[in-house]
């Protein structure tokens, strides 16, 4: 091997980026691919099953850093992978996403003075009180190659300085995964399991501090998922951090009987599940564009979006944290009235096949 390119991944949305761009580097036999996993997410419904599922080999390294505030995690493990890098000499770091260990290790890099490669760059929320926003606005500043998914990713890199040769439209590594899964997601037994008919529930997802920290907004949000359920049954796999809460202000029992409350699912089994949801509610990231990706339609109960495309082009509505507006459009959507949507460009299946490309004439060119 003559090159190393060091992949960092902390929480479940990383595994999913990474993984394609594993099996992409993999035809490059001058290019070893080592992967450090800090540890962010450990439990094996939000860790282990993704490797298995995304074919993702153990990772290399393990860190093994979960928990704390902000700063003390993202500390350790900026401490911990300092040791990585020194030990493993990486030609390339490559972050993904908008995670602290995106942020921690993105500065360990370039501090080293190692070429940062950012996959997933210039999406921008424009609202500071996310943790997300600053790792994702910090990793950009100091990164030296930005791979974008969408337009609106070129724009803010270019606003905010950076120069065109360093930034890459090279399309949705997520997506990717998603397409490589297709067929096993068609096969998945989830809808006898959970007994639930397709095309006839609806799926939820909350996990943003925003949302799942305030008491007062939780209560409310269950008020309406119960009175949607009155429509159609909704599927709700409980994210950790929000479970911890609805547990701790007893609220679990508050949930009508056609909430049907899950751990966290599978990827597998998440994606055949989003992909027959009459309608999607979520505050996260990557289900925009997976539901977007799919034509499935999406709420999404936020105040912005760090991925316009998804509403500008795809079957995503904003819709705020106004839960009322939030009940009245989902149950106009369960009684027809649809958003169109269209796939969002380079969204085929192969970013990371380019990504792999011109990380590889980057490496080439510069040794
Ligand atoms: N996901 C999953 N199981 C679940 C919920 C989500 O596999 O129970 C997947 C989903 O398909 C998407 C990713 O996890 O690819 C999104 O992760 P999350 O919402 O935690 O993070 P975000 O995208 O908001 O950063």
């Amino acid at each position: 091997m003559q090159f190393k390119i060091l992949s960092v991944v902390g929480a479940r949305p990383n595994f999913i980026k990474v993984a394609p761009i594993h099996h992409a580097l993999s035809a490059y036999s001058d290019i070893e691919h080592i992967i450090c996993h800090t540890g962010q997410h450990f439990d094996s419904r939000m860790s282990d099953v993704f490797f298995n599922e995304l074919g993702l080999p153990v990772p290399d390294y393990n860190l093994e850093i979960s928990g704390g505030s902000h700063a003390d995690q993202t500390a350790r493990i900026m401490i911990a992978f300092e040791e990585v890098m020194l030990e493993t000499e990486p030609d390339i770091v490559l972050v993904v996403g908008d995670v602290n260990s995106t942020l921690a290790c993105s500065l360990v890099a370039a501090k080293l003075e190692v070429k940062v490669v950012h996959v997933e760059a210039g999406l921008r929320s424009f609202d500071r009180s996310m943790p997300e926003e600053i790792n994702r606005m910090v990793t950009d500043v100091i990164s030296d190659m930005l791979f974008v998914t969408e337009e609106s990713g070129l724009k803010n890199l270019l606003k905010e300085g950076k120069s065109k040769e360093q930034i890459f439209f090279t399309g949705n590594v997520m997506i990717d995964s998603l397409v490589r899964l297709q067929p096993k997601f068609e096969m998945s037994q989830i809808f006898s399991e959970l007994k639930v008919t397709p095309c006839e529930y609806v799926l939820c997802t909350f996990h943003r501090p925003a949302n799942v920290d305030s008491k007062e907004f939780l209560l409310e949000l269950q008020a309406v998922l119960n009175k949607i359920a009155e429509k159609n049954t909704i599927v709700f796999p409980i994210h950790p951090r929000t479970k911890f809460n609805l547990e701790n202000w007893e609220m679990i029992k508050g949930f009508s009987d056609r909430v049907l409350l899950t751990d966290p699912i599978g990827y597998i089994d998440f994606l055949a599940l989003a992909g027959k949801a009459k309608l999607i509610i979520t505050d996260s990231g990557g289900i925009q564009e997976e539901s977007t990706f799919m034509g499935i339609q999406c709420i999404t109960v936020r105040d912005n979006t760090e991925r316009p495309v998804t509403v500008d082009i795809g079957t995503n509505q904003l819709l705020g944290r106004d839960l009322q507006k939030v009940s009245e459009a989902a149950l106009a959507v369960l009684d027809g009235k649809i958003k169109k949507g269209a796939i969002p460009e380079l969204w085929d299946g192969k970013a990371a096949e380019r990504i792999a490309a011109i990380l590889h004439t980057e490496l080439l060119k510069s040794n």
